[in-house]
């Protein structure tokens, strides 16, 4: 029955009742449950986790309706360690049970950003250096410079950049810490060193 009748015929509503009276049966209309079922619904189970700044270990069941990531729930399937040590689980958090909503949440951060001050410091160091480790060296061993995006910290100011640059800035400053002397190496002897991986692509430069 449609719900404008229900609501005509709301006092002379029928009822039965079964269980000796602890249950009831109604004749009105009860369509609007379809919209919690649709809620749960889904058509395959993955396993995953969240990047949410933690370490991402927890694994998760995640729901999924029409690609589109509908719930979670904690997969409770943790080794036992040790008999005299108490279950793991359940090992997630409640940011990662609310993790789902943050997905297709409008606020959602959708490209890179980087520090406005940081940005202006990498365009311009890379104008006088090809180089891009060497762009990121002009920067972080200049005081001034250093001071410049470091004191910005905590007071927003990020502007949007495009992932190539990102994953320069990010490539040329694992690169800068981590082989200081890639910078004054022959060409032939930057050849013959073995290049991390997450150093070849995109900023492959920098392993020349
Ligand atoms: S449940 Fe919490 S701690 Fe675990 S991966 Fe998700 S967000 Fe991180």
């Amino acid at each position: 029955m449609s719900r404008f009748l229900d609501r005509l015929t709301y006092f002379r509503k029928q009822v039965g009742h079964f269980s000796d009276g602890h249950g009831v049966v109604t004749t009105e209309d009860r369509a609007w449950e379809d919209a919690y079922r649709n809620r749960w619904a889904h058509d395959r189970i993955v396993r995953s986790t969240h990047g949410a700044n933690c370490t991402g270990s927890c694994s998760w069941k995640i729901y999924v309706k029409g690609g589109i990531v509908t719930w979670e729930t904690q997969q409770t399937d943790y080794p036992r360690t040790r008999p005299d040590l108490p279950n793991h689980e359940p090992r997630g958090c409640a940011r990662g049970a609310s993790y789902s909503w943050y997905i297709y949440s409008a606020n959602r951060v959708k490209y890179p950003m980087v520090r406005g001050r940081l940005m202006r410091l990498w365009r311009a160091a890379k104008q006088t250096h090809r180089d891009p480790v060497a762009a990121w060296q002009s920067i972080v061993e200049d005081k001034a410079k250093t001071k410049e995006y470091k004191t910005a910290r905590g007071m927003g100011g990020f502007v949007r950049a495009s992932w190539d640059e990102v994953n320069e800035i990010i490539a040329a400053a694992n690169a800068y810490t981590l082989k200081p002397s890639a910078l004054t190496a022959s060409s032939a002897s930057r050849r013959s060193r073995r290049c991390p991986w997450y150093l070849m692509r995109p900023a492959a430069a920098i392993c020349r």
